[in-house]
């Protein structure tokens, strides 16, 4: 991921530190180009421009260019401006509350939101990412797509976690306050509810989705978006956002994006932190998003 921003950006900070000397024209020139990159990796506009001036304000406005190696002072501030703009701090699923937690998965269909829902669920159950084993159990609340609730009873049986048995003619809010109660009695520690996805926002999924929302009172609300969408899955970030308390973003097929403006611009175009990286099909495919590793792999 961020094969293409990665080369420009290190073509043109090598260049800045070949030189030794740097005068404020030699910055400014360097930012116009980091800009140009940044909007051919699919970052929003605004974000591109910000994120350019407030480089820009750092490297001439301190003592950067009388420093002994100003080419390095420059890139430091690009990778802190970096880690900022892709939300700082990692933020970890929020699991504290009295079990079961309840974390529920939204999206548009075909963003990858049942196979994450494994993903988080097999990770979860496998103690990883430093935590202990967590009792985790599966339900998909999706009654439209044929076949999506089997979907996921196969992956559990591939992730090795349980999932609610199938009622056939059961509606999504039904669903969710078995699956509660189901969890509160089998004393799981975690209950993933895994919610229909639409082929595009519309009133009837957001309805249902606060329907759900409002019965299973989710600690994380987790939009899946597929990133190879660009600018697009911001937009239906910020959407979504508008309508529910997203807790924060899974952005999949990062394996594949090469460019990685949605996960540039999406903290900063909707406020919300970027969670999960999708890396591949398998269900061992993913990767929590920590934004110092990530402005690291860009600037190389
Ligand atoms: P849903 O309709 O949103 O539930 O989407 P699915 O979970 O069924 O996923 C749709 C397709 O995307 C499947 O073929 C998945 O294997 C694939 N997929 C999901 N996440 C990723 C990812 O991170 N990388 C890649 N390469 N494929 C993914």
């Amino acid at each position: 991921m961020f094969e293409s921003l990665s080369d420009r950006l290190g073509g043109v900070f090598d260049r800045l530190r070949g030189r030794g000397a740097l005068t404020e024209a030699d910055v400014r020139g360097a930012m116009r180009e980091v800009r140009v990159a940044l909007l051919e990796a699919d970052v929003a506009l605004p974000v591109a421009r910000d994120f350019v001036e407030k480089v820009t304000e750092a490297a001439v406005g301190q003592n950067v260019l009388r420093s002994v190696t100003p080419g390095q002072q420059v890139v430091k501030i690009v990778n802190d401006a970096l880690v900022e703009m892709l939300g700082s701090d990692a933020s970890e699923l929020e699991l504290g509350v009295t079990p079961p937690a309840v974390i529920m998965m939204v999206g548009l269909q075909g963003s990858g939101k049942t196979t994450t829902t494994a993903k988080i669920a097999k990770r979860l159950s496998a103690g990883q990412g430093g935590r202990e084993r967590k009792k985790v159990l599966m339900a998909s609340l999706d009654v439209n797509r044929p076949n999506a609730q089997e979907q996921l009873a196969v992956l559990g049986t591939q992730a090795d976690v349980q999932t609610l048995p199938i009622v056939t003619g059961q509606q999504p809010v039904d669903i969710a306050r078995r699956a509660m109660q189901a969890a509160k009695l089998q004393g799981f520690d975690v209950l993933m509810l895994d919610t229909a996805g639409r082929l595009h926002v519309d009133q009837a999924l957001m309805d249902e989705m606060r329907a759900v929302a409002d019965v299973a009172q989710p600690t994380e609300i987790l939009l899946v978006v597929d990133s190879l969408t660009g600018q697009d899955a911001v937009n239906v970030a910020k959407n979504f956002s508008d309508q529910v308390t997203l807790t924060g973003v899974v952005l999949t097929r990062m394996d594949g994006d090469a460019r990685g403006g949605a996960a540039l611009s999406m903290r900063a175009v909707t406020g919300k932190p970027i969670k999960f990286a999708g890396m591949g099909e398998k269900l061992d495919a993913l990767e929590a998003f920590h934004p110092a590793r990530v402005a690291g792999r860009i600037l190389g």
